[in-house]
């Protein structure tokens, strides 16, 4: 039995040796992130809502939007009066994501330098449940993300959170990328802007994401307010006009949360097959079946897309799903494009 499997094992083998050369033989594979970007990068903005942090508001949103670029912004959700929650629905109408900031922004953890109070179990009421019921109420949607006050946590506080239909958390690890294949959102890694660095930091964080092809989380507050950690609008302009950049070079994703996670969930269960090809092995069709794979109970908030690449020098005619036209794009011997889930079989003619 053994030795038989061996011969089977060599004969596949030599036929495979024996085989032509095919130089069209493409390769076909998931983009590790949207576009064939080399890295991700996500911005969120802490303590919208609170009067010292109006920078969100007034500068951030349109300043991203007219560069189209999305980000997260953390509401104290305490501190939002109307006119507040009107902003907050127009931000999410410009693609940007809301995340719960909890109620009344005190220290999750007992610490010396932390002084503006403390919550625990006996505050989830209030501090997640209200919270949440507040975004849900005055934008429509549940929040998918918390993202601590003061990041401190704890490993209840977490739990909760998964319970209650979170699809993640600001809880990895400080000063650390976060690779792009899917683990634990709720350990979601960061790095935060402080005050007194050097502003480099921010675009080196963006090369650093593109460079170890990695998805990099960063934290600022407000710009031209009191918030903590808070910077120029010029500042701020240089950072999001070089991240406009390298998103048009294709190097960098600029993503909410949610659209990465959501993106990173796709990749994992998805399984491509080129299921037939043309007289010079091109495929002609190709499905993308979807494992089961465990997913989390809340929205997710995002769109199901993925990005396929096939790599080959002969370039489709057409591409499409469902009998509909897919864009697709050419670069460096790629064929890039992106589908909608759930897709029975893509199609391509020459
Ligand atoms: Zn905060």
């Amino acid at each position: 039995m053994k030795m038989k499997k061996y011969i089977y094992t060599l004969s596949l083998l030599f036929s495979f040796l024996a085989a032509p050369a095919q130089t069209n033989i493409a390769q076909l594979y998931i983009a590790p992130f949207r576009h064939d970007a080399e890295g991700a990068y996500t911005l969120i903005h802490d303590d919208f809502g609170a009067a010292y942090a109006r920078g969100i508001e007034e500068y951030i949103d349109t300043m991203n939007f007219n560069r189209n670029l999305p980000i997260c912004f953390a509401a104290i959700t305490g501190e939002c009066d109307p006119e507040d929650w009107t902003k907050a629905k127009e931000m999410i109408g410009h693609g940007h994501q809301i995340l719960n900031h909890s109620m009344t922004h005190k220290c999750g953890q007992v610490q010396s330098w932390c002084t503006f109070g403390n919550w625990n179990e006996k505050d989830f009421p209030t501090e997640i449940d209200k919270s949440t019921a507040l975004i849900l109420k005055n934008t429509g949607k549940h929040p998918a993300f918390f993202v601590f006050p003061f990041d401190l946590f704890t490993d209840t506080m977490l739990t909760y959170l998964e319970a209650k239909k979170y699809i993640g958390a600001r809880a990895g690890k400080q000063n650390t990328l976060n690779s792009p294949v899917l683990s634990d959102p709720f350990l979601t890694n960061f790095t935060v802007f402080r005050p007194g660095e050097p502003l480099s930091a921010l675009n080196d964080m963006a090369d650093k994401a593109i460079q170890s092809k990695s998805w990099a989380v960063r934290v600022m507050h407000g710009i031209e307010d009191e918030s903590w950690a808070h910077i120029t609008q010029a500042e701020y302009a240089t950072h999001l006009d070089y991240l406009q950049v390298k998103v048009k070079e294709n190097k960098l994703w600029m993503a909410t949360l949610s659209d990465v996670v959501t993106y990173q969930y796709n990749k994992e269960a998805a399984v491509l097959k080129v299921v037939e090809q043309n007289k010079d092995s091109l495929p002609t069709k190709i499905s993308v079946e979807l494992k089961n794979i465990k997913l989390p109970s809340g929205d997710m908030m995002s769109h199901d897309t993925l990005t396929i690449v096939l790599k080959q020098k002969t370039v489709p005619k057409t591409i499409s799903q469902s009998q509909l036209y897919i864009p697709f794009e050419i670069r460096d011997d790629k064929v890039i494009f992106d589908i909608n889930l759930p897709v029975n079989e893509i199609v391509l003619t020459y």
